[in-house]
C-alpha cells in the first residue's frame, strides 16, 4: 500500500511538474481525456493522500474535475508558429542566409486583430532576433498603444525573415523567397487587419510597385483580409509631420475593428 501511494504521489507530483513547465512556455490550456481525470480522481480518493490536494479545483464538486480542460487551439497554435520559426531559422531559400546573425519570425499574440507587417529587420533585430525592438520599434509601439492595445496583443513581422547587409531593400526574389513564410504566419493568425508598413512591404505582400504616398490610406485586400498601407515607423522617425496621416490610417483601421478611438494620440 506504501508503495502505491509512493507511485500516486511522484505521478502527481510529475504531472505538477510538467504543468508548470507548460506554464512557463506560455500554454494556457491543454487537453486531458476524461477518463484520465476520472481514472486520476478515484486513485487519489482510495488512497486519501495528501496529493489530492494539490491537483483539486478548490471548488470543485466531488466528481468535478481538476483545473485542466478541453481546448487543443493553444498547443496547436504554439506548436505551428513554433514550425514555422524553426524552418524560417534553418533556412537558405536566399542569399539573406550568409549575413544574418538571428533569423527573425515575427512575434506577438496569437489570435491578434491586426498584424504590423515591416519590410525586414534591421541591426537591432537581426542581433535580438525581434521584429521591430530598434528606434522605429519603439515609434511602432507608440503607435499600437495610441490605438489602444499592448504590443503583445498584435502580431509583429516583415515579409523578409533575415536582415538585408546594411539595411538595403530586399530584392523582389528575396521578399518572394520569404513570402510564403508569411503567408503561413497570416493564415494560421486569421488577423482581421494587415497594417502594411511602408512601400517595400506593401510591394512584397500586395505586389504593387505604386508610391506608398499614393496607396496609404486607401483599404486594399490580402486573400480576403482588409490590409492598410500606410508609412514605415523609421520614414516617420525622418520625417515627423507625417504622423499625422498615419495616425489618420491607424484611426481607420480602428473603425474597422470597431473599436473606439482613444482621445489621446501617441
Ligand atoms: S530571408 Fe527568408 S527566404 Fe531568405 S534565407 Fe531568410 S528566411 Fe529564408
Amino acid at each position: 500500500m506504501a508503495d502505491a501511494r509512493h507511485r500516486l504521489l511522484s505521478v502527481v507530483e510529475n504531472l505538477d511538474a510538467h504543468v508548470r513547465h507548460l506554464k512557463e512556455e506560455g500554454v494556457r490550456e491543454v487537453s486531458v481525456q476524461p477518463e484520465t481525470l476520472a481514472a486520476l480522481s478515484r486513485a487519489i480518493d482510495a488512497e486519501g493522500s495528501s496529493a489530492e490536494r494539490a491537483v483539486r479545483a478548490p471548488s470543485s464538486a466531488p466528481q468535478a474535475a481538476p483545473a485542466p480542460v478541453q481546448h487543443k487551439e493553444p498547443i496547436a497554435m504554439s506548436q505551428t508558429l513554433k514550425s514555422i520559426a524553426d524552418r524560417v531559422a534553418a533556412c537558405r531559400l536566399c542569399g539573406l542566409c550568409t549575413t544574418r546573425t538571428n533569423t527573425v519570425p515575427g512575434q506577438g499574440s496569437e489570435s491578434p486583430e491586426i498584424m504590423f507587417v515591416g519590410e525586414g529587420p534591421g541591426a537591432d533585430e537581426d542581433a535580438q532576433g525581434l521584429a521591430f525592438v530598434g528606434r522605429a520599434g519603439k515609434l511602432l509601439t507608440q503607435m499600437i498603444e495610441a490605438m489602444g492595445y499592448q504590443r503583445d496583443e498584435v502580431w509583429i513581422g516583415n515579409i523578409v525573415k533575415c536582415r538585408p547587409p546594411n539595411n538595403r531593400k530586399p530584392t523582389q526574389e528575396e521578399m518572394q523567397a520569404c513570402l510564403p513564410y508569411l503567408k503561413e504566419q497570416i493564415a494560421f493568425l486569421k488577423p482581421k487587419v494587415i497594417v502594411c508598413l511602408g512601400a517595400t512591404a506593401v510591394q512584397g505582400l500586395l505586389n504593387d510597385m505604386t508610391g506608398i504616398t499614393k496607396l496609404r490610406g486607401e483599404w486594399r485586400s490580402f486573400e480576403g483580409i482588409d490590409t492598410m498601407p500606410t508609412f514605415h515607423p523609421a520614414y516617420l522617425l525622418r520625417n515627423p509631420p507625417a504622423k499625422r496621416e498615419v495616425w489618420t490610417d491607424l484611426k481607420t483601421v480602428l473603425e474597422k475593428l470597431g473599436r473606439p478611438v482613444p482621445a489621446k494620440k501617441r
